[in-house]
């Protein structure tokens, strides 16, 4: 049921005879309160036949035949979903105080092969529906219910398993329904998208009046460092990507976050800070500096200390660059950045 936009329920509704405040109805049940069976929906003004209509010839809610969660001990926890034909992929739900952020994923596997990520160690095996994507979101949300019922602050990010813009049209239905009023009305600034950098589908995004935000992984400050980490380089090399980023288009006060893996002896030196600095004073832009997290498929890379992590921050900034580290959450339960990796 999480597969149909807005437009496509209504459609479907008045074409079963109903009027399409019904659909509206169906719509915020399921994307806003999270509803999850018929008895949920039969509190509300829906009409007990549209509800047996939708529940006897529509899909099911759910499109997962099993979900696990593992918590960390620092309060995020990670979740494991099982396809239909047996497949997984993973979800994270880290809370902030009063903000949460939702890590999802947007394919099984991944084709891009970066060598620091063990999603990318998995190939890619297929496409996530939109359904298998929101339903990620819907699973966190009615799992960690907001105390007293008050509204959390959510920021959805694509960045789980998969490059998001291969999956671009399915994503861009997941963000028009993550934003739709009808639906959990989230703003256009509270859904950011990470890839590694597809220039065609940034330039395709950046033609987009309502879009998510944009962030890219640079994770090296040249072209041959970055294609031995980043394959996508060779295709996509590191000034056609900086020239499409300078022709984005922002909003006011938008920037772009570039993500950097900081890999002990790899990619650390003071000469890879300039650089970046210099890549990062290109356009409005933020760096967000991601200290490794090791896994089994990433043999000789390894985690920066955290003097070193901290070092090469303030190299950063020294050369103007504005400059976030992020503590990856969940790394106990291999949710951190990079570690995702459901076996398939
Ligand atoms: S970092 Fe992102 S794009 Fe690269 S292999 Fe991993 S999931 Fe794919």
């Amino acid at each position: 049921m999480l597969d149909y936009e807005y437009e496509e329920l209504a459609a479907l509704v008045v074409s079963w005879g109903f009027k399409e405040a019904g659909a509206r109805e169906i719509f915020t049940g399921l994307h806003r309160r999270v509803f999850q069976n018929k008895e949920q929906f039969d509190t509300t003004r829906v009409s007990p036949k549209l509800l047996d209509k939708l529940f006897e010839d529509g899909p099911p809610i759910s499109p997962f035949r099993a979900v696990n969660a593992f918590p960390s001990a620092d309060g995020s926890t990670k979740y494991v979903y099982t396809l239909p034909n047996g497949q997984k992929v993973e979800s994270v739900w880290m809370p902030f105080g009063k903000y949460v952020t939702l890590c999802v994923s947007s394919q099984v596997g991944c084709a891009l092969g970066c060598t620091f990520c063990a999603t990318g160690a998995m190939g890619f095996k297929r496409h996530l529906s939109p359904a298998e994507m929101l339903g990620q979101v819907i699973h966190m949300r009615r799992e960690n219910p907001f105390p007293n019922k008050k509204p959390g602050r959510y920021n959805v990010v694509f960045m789980g398993m998969g490059e998001p813009l291969h999956n671009f049209k399915g994503v861009m239905h997941v963000f028009r329904a993550l934003t739709h009023p009808f639906g959990m009305v989230l703003s256009d600034q509270n859904v950011a998208i990470s890839t590694s950098g597809l220039v065609p589908k940034i330039q395709e995004l950046g033609q987009l009046e309502h879009r998510p935000r944009l962030m890219v992984s640079i994770a090296a400050p040249d072209n041959q460092a970055r294609s031995a980490v980043m394959p996508v380089n060779r295709a996509y090399p590191l000034e056609m990507l900086l020239e499409t980023l300078e022709n984005f288009p922002l909003k006011k006060k938008e920037r772009i976050m570039l993500s950097y893996v900081l890999i002990a002896g790899v990619n650390d030196q003071p000469q890879d800070a300039a650089r970046l600095a210099a890549m990062s004073a290109r356009f409005p832009s933020l760096v967000n500096l991601i200290p490794m997290n090791a896994h089994k498929d990433s043999p000789g890379m390894n985690e920066p200390g955290e003097d070193h992590l901290c070092a090469f921050s303030q190299l950063l900034k020294n050369h103007g660059a504005f400059t976030t580290i992020r503590r990856s959450r969940g790394r106990d339960v291999a949710g951190a950045c990079g570690q995702l990796a459901a076996q398939v």
